[in-house]
């Protein structure tokens, strides 16, 4: 199929509004269309305001962001990084690109999110044997803020420094603060599925101005001070075009409409669905922490229901209406295959029972209403 299908009820379309455009139009006219322009100034000002973090670099993806948000904290070759296992392997991939190896950490069963006790466990053991690892990556699953007090500190106690890795939760917070302003380098994505999108696009936000620099200087392929072209530092094209930046801009007025609106999106499927016998929402916020509710997840508990979630989304997709399986836990990507891993069931369980619904914020009434109706009608009545 080459057009878009407007019958079909995607899980995460893009949602633009009124201002995208006079940016884009803007930007034309006055020919900031390539390399620098007003649109990153303002978009990078825009993120900062919002996360009240000093700094911010605006970036091709949110990959990008973690892959130059590692190298400043120093992850090199044969250095060792604490990842969850349960998140998109954008998160663990920058690892691999520095020649660093992954250290994977099951979730906990309330945010789905790093477990601490694991984390711990897993520092003690790296510690009896002299590996101390270069950095963690935190992770807020679909916008759910992860359990930060007790991360943060065991953290602390073991001083590793936190990259975190925000992509899913712009507009989350915890303690009333934004996610993404918790780490000594915070990363947010644009990418077209995500709560707010400029087509494509990331953030690397930082206190650190001179690391802001440096993260600057390396997405624009490391160019000394001369007239000529010289590098001393490797470098990468990771530089977000002004263009882009301008739809970033309008999409950054719309961010509180959009939380808004995801938030009763999950209310509201949660309130429809919830006598449905082994079915269940999740995942449930942290004390302090509330939740984007970037994507509506549902789980399946095999002891109640015979529906697997494997049914639900072929039966959803006969309605012509989208669903995902979560996060395959990255401990069972063959890509990571054989790679240290501190517990593993709590996500692997997840994984197994659970679906992603459409969420989408501009989702009407009868599109929820459509998608509660079929995924009704796979139950006993
Ligand atoms: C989307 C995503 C990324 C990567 O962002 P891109 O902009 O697509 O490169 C990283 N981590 C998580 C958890 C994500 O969901």
């Amino acid at each position: 199929m080459h057009s878009q299908d407007y019958d079909r009820l995607y899980l995460s379309p893009p949602h633009l509004g009124r201002h995208e455009l006079n940016y884009l139009h803007k930007a034309i006219e006055d020919n900031w269309v390539a390399p620098v322009g007003p649109n990153l100034d303002g978009f990078e000002r825009d993120v900062c305001e919002f996360t009240g973090v000093a700094h911010a670099v605006a970036l091709t993806s949110g990959t990008a962001a973690i892959h130059l948000g590692l190298r400043l904290l120093g992850v090199g070759p044969g250095d060792e990084v604490l990842c969850p296992s349960f998140t998109f392997v954008a998160t663990a991939n920058p690892i691999t690109y520095l020649g660093a190896t992954p250290v994977f950490i099951d979730s906990e069963a309330q945010t789905w999110n790093m477990c601490p006790e694991r984390l711990r466990e897993a520092l003690e053991d790296l510690r009896r044997q002299n590996r101390r690892p270069r950095a963690l990556i935190l992770v807020h699953l679909y916008g759910m803020p992860c359990r930060l007090r007790e991360i943060l500190a065991v953290a602390t106690e073991f001083e590793v420094p936190v990259l975190e890795d925000a992509a899913e939760a712009l507009g989350s917070t915890y303690e009333g603060r934004p996610l993404g302003s918790f780490g000594a380098v915070g990363v947010f994505s644009f990418n077209g599925n995500k709560i707010l999108t400029t087509s494509g696009g990331g953030m690397l936000v930082t206190n650190n101005a001179a690391w802001a620099k440096k993260a600057l200087s390396w997405a624009t392929q490391a160019r000394d001070a001369a007239p000529h072209y010289q590098h001393s530092e490797l470098g990468y094209n990771y530089r977000l075009s002004n263009l882009l930046a301008g739809i970033g801009r309008g999409q950054m007025g719309l961010l509180a409409d959009r939380v808004k609106k995801r938030r009763e999106i999950y209310a509201w499927y949660q309130n429809k669905l919830r006598d449905l016998p082994g079915l269940s929402f999740g995942p449930a916020e942290p004390a302090g922490g509330r939740s984007n509710r970037w994507l509506s997840c549902l789980l399946l508990d095999p002891a109640q229901t015979s529906v697997t979630p494997d049914q639900l989304r072929l039966h959803l997709e006969t309605h012509n209406v989208e669903s995902r399986p979560l996060w395959k836990p990255l401990h069972l990507q063959p890509l990571f295959a054989g790679l240290p891993l501190y517990g593993g069931a709590v996500c692997t369980d997840l994984f197994t029972r659970g679906l992603c619904l459409p969420s989408g914020s501009a989702m009407t009434d009868t599109d929820l209403r459509r998608v509660a109706a079929a995924v009704r009608a796979l139950f006993p009545a």
